[in-house]
């Protein structure tokens, strides 16, 4: 069994749904043999969208709903996931968060939690930030790439002085929305809109700007800030300056950032890779490596927003307004074992603390998620070291049909996935049923 503290060979008692026992005499009613493998926490994802049936406004409806997307999930080893739930126009952060929830609560098989996406911070809005952190929300997420963001930088302030205050953390995109807007224009100009030029469309500076400016506010408002998906050498600059002073900043990557390069545009149907930021350079990937090994990147999440292909590629889309995002829930993990622990770059021991337990620890969800402890949920793996399977997007569980990483041979899988102690998947069987999911209702931001 390993978690963040290290490793040791023990048996593993579980009851009611949580751990009761490690080591000594046990006896039960259902016996797992895991000799000669790792057992690791559950996955925790901060990071995904998934859409709720009933939400059907045009650039958020991505492919996978609370069931396909925890049935990815489990597959690959996370057993609980954070949904950004954005409201529709008119909808308060409240009424959006009970949406998701009543819909989660039908259809997920994995346990979830909520993030209220405070798209326009109105008086009410604001104010919704505190009930929801007493309904146990214990965060907001804000887009800087907004253009909406720079007419109202003063009530976002506000805003993050409420989530301080209140305990909990505000989740970050950093990029600048005027610097986008101009490379759009200059790439219009110069007649450079396929998709090929989308690295260009949203570079680095736009990255780099805006997480300095992230670290800012942050300081100034002393909220817990956690930059979502950082993928530049520069960007991670911003941070680690913030930090070496005490900063409460805290950095989350993504696999595309450590797998691919922004060579993949070049390709005929490179418009399959879009997310934002764009894919970076061979520098960036490299530094994402080296601060993963080194913590200074504390969790890598999906951030999973599937598309089909058709719809990546459709050729009424431009540099400007390509779809954005791809299916990773399914393939993170493994892949992190495989290329991280298996190919040396990271422990086993920091493997867990970037996909479990500093998530569950930023976000309120500890001890509860993210460590195998005498009371802890059991949400664990048992990971098979010796499966070797080749990445195919249209075999796997997300309705998306492709995948970013399709041909890559990929080593160490899951051989069950449990959550609260029911075998929710076995290999990539996935057998739990949907609605046995549960809402998380999350305590204080701690700090890792
Ligand atoms: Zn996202």
């Amino acid at each position: 069994m390993v978690t963040v503290g290290g490793r040791a060979t023990v048996d593993v008692g579980i009851d009611n749904g949580q751990v009761v026992q490690l080591g000594g005499d046990m006896s039960g009613s259902r016996e797992i043999e895991a000799t000669g493998h790792f057992i690791t926490p559950g996955g925790v994802d901060p990071h995904v969208h998934l859409t709720p049936p009933t939400r059907q406004t045009d650039g958020w409806n991505w492919s996978d709903d609370f069931e396909s997307g925890s049935r990815a999930a489990l597959a690959g080893g996370i057993t609980t996931f954070g949904n950004m739930c954005f409201p529709e126009r008119d909808q308060s952060l409240v009424e959006a968060i009970a949406r998701d929830d009543e819909e989660a609560q039908e259809l997920s098989i994995a346990d979830y939690f909520l993030h209220p996406v405070l798209t326009y911070p109105s008086k009410e809005n604001l104010a919704d930030i505190t009930t929801l952190h007493e309904q146990g929300h214990t965060s907001i997420k804000i887009f800087l790439s907004f253009r909406g963001f720079d007419r109202h930088v003063p009530e976002f302030l506000e805003a993050m002085r409420i989530v301080e205050k209140a305990g909990g953390i505000t989740l970050i995109h950093c990029e600048d929305a005027a610097i986008i807007d101009c490379c759009c224009n200059l790439l219009r100009e110069a007649g450079k809109i396929e998709p090929r030029y989308f690295p260009e469309a949203r570079p680095v500076q736009a990255e780099a700007v805006s997480t300095y400016r992230a670290v800012g506010f942050c300081e100034t408002t002393g909220c817990p800030s956690y930059i979502v998906h950082l993928s530049s050498a520069r960007a991670l600059a911003a941070c680690h300056d913030g930090r070496s002073r005490g900063v409460p900043v805290y950095v989350e990557t993504r696999p595309l950032y450590l797998y691919l390069t922004r060579q993949r545009f070049d390709e005929e149907d490179g418009a399959k890779y879009a997310g934002a930021p764009p894919l970076r350079e061979q520098s960036d990937v490299d530094a994402m490596w080296a601060a993963l090994a080194i913590g200074n990147i504390d969790t890598l999440a999906t951030d999973h927003a599937p598309w089909l292909l058709a719809e990546k590629l459709d050729p009424e889309l431009d540099v400007t307004n390509l779809r954005q995002g791809v299916a990773d829930l399914e393939t993170s993990l493994p892949m992190l074992y495989s290329t991280g622990v298996l190919g040396g770059r990271i422990s086993l021991e920091q493997f867990v603390a970037v996909t479990s337990t500093n998530p569950a620890k930023l976000f309120g969800l500890y001890p509860q998620k993210g460590t195998l402890g005498v009371g802890s949920d059991a949400d664990l793996v048992v990971w098979d070291d010796q499966a070797c399977r080749t990445i195919d997007g249209a075999a796997m569980h997300s309705r998306s049909d492709y995948s970013p990483y399709d041909g890559m041979k990929v080593t160490g899988w899951p051989k069950y996935t449990i959550s609260r102690g029911e075998v929710v998947a076995e290999g990539a069987d996935v057998i739990g049923k949907r609605g046995r999911g549960r809402l998380v209702r999350r305590g204080p931001h701690r700090s890792i």
